[in-house]
């Protein structure tokens, strides 16, 4: 049996020891003679890994007890417009959008169905490739909320930092980053997360969210988008993807095996920096974002001539580097790293670019 390594932007790698632990328990969940994928919602059985899950994901990040998590369908897309129809109290609100690149455009799209969005300030004019200074952002402090991308999967564009707003309540996308690095979750109002890049497989969207903010959404918000049925129900209003959900309850039991977000951090900076490195040592291989928001999990490079592409990706592929092919917008290579990527993954990939190199500079 071999397990390749998959770079792909997501759906992505899962730990192998996930994997194993699900195979081990796929006909029969500890003793219930059931698969997990077989049982009620709402049995006891299953309560207790739902309930599980939520202990080691809110452990994890230290989520205060204000807070309620969903473990929701519908992907990271659909809160693009549930965060605005539940934070809104009605139509047409102020709203402010910060836009990094190609996900923070479609949160923006979306809103503006509901909102009146600002965007405060924009990195399109350098393709996504920087972060618009701070001091240059137009804030508006009656905003009903500021959104933002912290990691931009497609532009590898990643906040080393946590942007301060004030009172406005602070919404993030961290379907790319999220259990990356520590995350301090009192300085947001929500966080939501598409399960498929760092978390589990895709099919289940976590959203973290502060209590004062769950009220009733605008009128005619259909029920399955209500963030007060979903928390009063406990995410069960109706049939929760219950194997997804179970898959993510084991990925967060490896990371608190593996040390915690602190641990994931080390791990995660140290297979980014000796990419970038690489990637800076050569001049065949180029990195498009600037220096100080350089992504740890998504790492977009060009090759000096683009004619190789195609042979850099059929190689890699024999070698069992899979999904290298960087994004239409962006061009060349991205190699999303996330934290079920091995570091030998990283090596692998760094041997063979410099070897690709050697052949073909
Ligand atoms: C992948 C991704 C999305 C879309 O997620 P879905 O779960 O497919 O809806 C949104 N935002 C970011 C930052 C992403 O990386």
């Amino acid at each position: 049996m071999g397990r390749n390594f998959n770079f792909s932007a997501g759906p992505a790698m899962l730990p192998a020891e996930v994997l194993e632990r699900a195979q081990e328990e796929i006909l029969d969940w500890r003793g219930s003679g059931m698969s997990v994928m077989e049982m009620s919602h709402r049995g006891r059985e299953y309560m207790s890994i739902a309930g599980q899950a939520e202990t080691d994901f809110r452990d994890i990040l230290s989520i205060p007890d204000n807070y309620k998590v969903l473990f929701l369908q519908g992907g990271a897309s659909s809160q693009f417009s549930m965060v605005p129809m539940n934070l809104l109290n009605r139509k047409g609100e102020a709203v402010d959008y910060l836009n990094t690149g190609a996900w923070s455009k479609k949160a923006i799209a979306e809103a503006a169905h509901y909102a009146d969005v600002n965007v405060v300030a924009s990195s399109e004019s350098t393709n996504f490739s920087s972060i618009p200074a701070f001091d240059d952002w137009n804030l508006n402090s009656d905003a009903q909320y500021f959104h933002y991308t912290p990691n931009e999967t497609i532009g590898g564009v990643e906040f080393h930092w946590t942007p301060d707003v004030g009172d406005v309540p602070m919404v993030a996308d961290m379907s790319s980053t999220i259990l990356s690095r520590p995350l301090d979750v009192a300085k947001y109002g929500v966080i939501y997360a598409g399960a498929q890049k760092n978390m589990g497989p895709a099919g289940l969207t976590l959203v973290i969210v502060r209590d004062d903010l769950i009220h009733e959404p605008i009128a005619g918000t259909p029920v399955m988008f209500n963030y007060v049925t979903l928390a009063n129900s406990g995410s069960m209003y109706n049939t929760p993807p219950t194997y997804a959900w179970y898959l993510a309850g084991l990925v967060f039991q490896w990371i608190k095996e593996k040390g915690g977000l602190a641990a994931m951090a080390e791990i995660n900076q140290r297979k980014a920096k000796k990419l970038y490195a690489t990637i800076d040592a050569s001049s065949f291989y180029a990195s498009p974002v600037d220096l100080n928001c350089r992504s740890w999990m998504n790492i977009p490079f060009t090759l000096a001539n683009p004619e190789l592409d195609g042979e850099f990706l059929s190689r890699a592929a024999e070698r069992g580097l899979l999904s290298l092919k960087g994004h239409r917008s962006v061009g060349g290579m991205r190699a999303s790293i996330y934290n079920a990527m091995p570091e030998a993954g990283v090596d692998a990939l760094i041997w063979f670019m410099q070897e690709f190199e050697k052949d073909r500079a």
